[in-house]
Parts: structure tokens; sequence; C-alpha cells
């Protein structure tokens, strides 16, 4: 059956497929910056349908992958403390320095639980008050409303053994980042999902300052379509600017009851990122009004351990759109989803778990 034909719109995906043939009258390179777009983008076989000279990267868009080495070692070290921890799933196998994981120390003995939200974490601690309780918060401004509302709950009842180590990052200062450092793209398909909370704003930079377009798009092979097609039709007028073309979920400003919470909860702070390093105003960190529930205060984190990067792994340039995961030397040999070098083969939104699945 024709591929098309999958696709909840095939006559629009079809026709936007053709006006894109059309409008690439040269190479043009985009990066997808959200985990969801990576693997939509292979699930849906629309990869096989992009013409040849549209170029697809990959930037740091996926939360685990781009959580530092260094705080991977320090939520290793939390784990054993005396403490219950409590993590989403995708990080109980990312390696840390020596190859362990989350996993291996739950298998050792440590205390670890693995929940679907914070707030079964704020019920794991009302469950065992004689225990302190740390949810390891990672994720981008999506996730990062509901830690604060969480956080915000724990404050009003007054909830004495529950934490959060707060590791969470902000997708605009990376984008800054990526491209003060030099890397060679067309135009962004921005994150769908985190531009819910934030709205278009943040981005405009992009255009003003990098001369780029950049477009909001949704996950549904029609909504890439539409955003890549308005991408290479500014690109090409040299009109840059950031379109929001999934409007009938983002709003152009953004969540503003998930942003108050946000505000209230957290404030700005330099961040480690994965291959990009220390970025300024680029993570969040607990506001000193809920600093009784901040883990690195309460657990001596304030200085995350110096560890090594991980020996081989070239997480860092595939998060930069630097190297296509299938060009790191140890893609397919060493590394496999079965046993993961690095985090972007562990977590499902990883590039390389994508190529992994999708093209070997
Ligand atoms: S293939 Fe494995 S080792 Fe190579 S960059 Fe990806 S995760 Fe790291």
């Amino acid at each position: 059956m024709n591929l098309l034909n999958k696709f909840s719109n095939p006559e629009l995906c079809k026709k936007l497929l053709t006006l894109l043939k059309n409008e690439l009258i040269r190479p043009f390179r985009f990066m997808e910056v959200c985990g969801t777009h990576t693997v939509a983008i292979f699930r849906s076989g629309l990869r096989s349908l992009f013409p040849e000279n549209l170029i697809h990267v990959s930037g740091p868009g996926c939360p685990v992958c781009v959580t530092h080495e260094r705080e991977v070692a320090a939520f290793l070290e939390l784990a054993q403390k005396d403490v219950v921890l409590a993590t989403f799933g995708d990080l109980m196998r990312v390696p840390g320095p020596n190859k362990q994981t989350l996993k291996d120390l739950q298998a050792q003995g440590a205390n670890i639980k693995i929940v679907y939200s914070p707030f079964d974490a704020l019920q794991l601690a009302l469950d065992t008050p004689d225990r302190d309780v740390i949810f390891i918060g990672i994720g981008f401004e999506t996730t990062a409303p509901t830690v604060a509302a969480t956080l915000n709950v724990a404050r009003q009842q007054n909830i004495k053994n529950f934490f959060v180590f707060c590791l969470h990052k902000l997708v605009p200062p990376a984008l800054k980042a990526l491209l003060s450092g030099g890397v060679k793209i067309d135009g962004f398909l921005l994150p769908g999902h985190v531009s819910a909370i934030i709205g278009r704003g943040p981005y405009e930079f992009l255009s003003k300052d990098y001369n780029l377009p950049a477009t909001i798009g949704g996950f549904e092979p029609v909504d890439i379509l539409q955003a890549i097609y308005e991408l290479v039709k500014m690109f090409n007028l040299n009109q840059p600017a950031v379109v929001n073309c999934y409007s009938r979920v983002v709003k152009d400003e953004g969540n503003q009851k998930a942003l108050l919470m946000l505000k209230r909860v957290f404030e700005p702070c330099s961040a480690l990122w994965r291959g990009l390093g220390e970025i300024p105003d680029s993570g969040l960190q607990i506001r000193s009004e809920f600093e009784a529930f901040d883990a690195r205060k309460s657990f001596n984190l304030e200085d995350l351990p110096q560890v090594p990067p991980l020996k081989g792994c070239k997480c860092g340039d595939v998060l930069k759109g630097l190297l296509r995961p299938d060009e790191c030397p140890l893609f397919n040999k060493q590394c496999t989803p079965e046993s993961p070098v690095g985090p972007c083969m562990v977590s499902t939104e990883g590039s390389c778990a994508a190529y992994y699945k999708y093209l070997v």
C-alpha cells in the first residue's frame, strides 16, 4: 500500500510533498528540536518520502539525552544514599561513569522507584513518612509546570520528606548556544509541546538575530510537512520569521497558567547540557520560598561531581547536529538499544535509538 495512504490526510500530504519538491531549488538543511518529532518523522515513514535535497538533522530535543554526565553522576550518587529515589523510567538505563546505571544500583538494593508523574513521587512521600523521597526533575518547559504544581502542593501541605533534584532545562537558550557555536542549518522545526507552554515569542531571536526561519509544528505527517514547506518558502524568499503552524494546540502567547506556575516556583539559572556545556539562563532552579524541597540544598548537591565524558560516545556531536547517529563509530557495534553506550541510544526519543529502530 502506498505509504501516503496510511497518513490521516493523504491527499493534502501528497500536495504538500509536491509543493515542497517544487520549492526545494537548492539543498535545505533543517533541524528538528524535539525527540517526539524525531520519532514521528521515522515512525510515519515520512523520512523516506523527503526529497533528496531536504536534509534533516536532530537537535538537543530529548530531555534524557541532554542531561549532562555530571548530572547523571550526581543522581547515581544520590541513589546510593539512604533515600527513596523516584524517577521516570527513561533514566533507569542511562550510563554514568563506569557504565553504571540506576537499574544496576536498583539490582544491588538501592531504593529506586519508577513513577509516571511527580505527583506519584509526592504520594510515595506521603505513604512513607519515615523516608526521604527525592524526585529527579528532568525535562523541558513541557514537564516543568507539573513539577512546579507538585512542589506547590507539597508546600501547601507542609510535607517534610519530599524533595526535587531539579535538572529542568529551557529550549530557547540552547538554540541560541547552538547557533552561537556555529552550527550550520537553514531553519528550525520547533517543538510543538514546549511551544504549547511558552508560545511563539521566545523564539523570535531566531529570525531577528540569526536571519533563520522557524516554524512550530505538530506531530502528524501533515503537520510536519506543512511546517517544513513554510520553512523552505521563507528561506527562498529570504523573509525569515517564526511561524506557528500548530495553532490548534499552540497559542502565540503560550499557556499563561502554566507559565505563572513555573514562575512562582522556579527561576532561571545556568545549566549544564550534554555536548553543549554550561549555558547561561538555560535551566530552572527552585526559588528560595520552596528551598525546603530543594534536594540540591538538603543533600549537598550544589557542586556536581566532576566526571569524564563517556568513552567513545559521540552523543554531544549528535545533539548538536554535527554527526548523524550512524556516523558514530560505536553505532550498531558496541552501542545498541540492548547494550547502550550513551543516552541517545537509551531514550525512546533519542536519535540514535530512532536510527537503530527504523534504519538498521
Ligand atoms: S551510537 Fe551510542 S555511542 Fe554513538 S553517539 Fe549514539 S549513543 Fe553515543
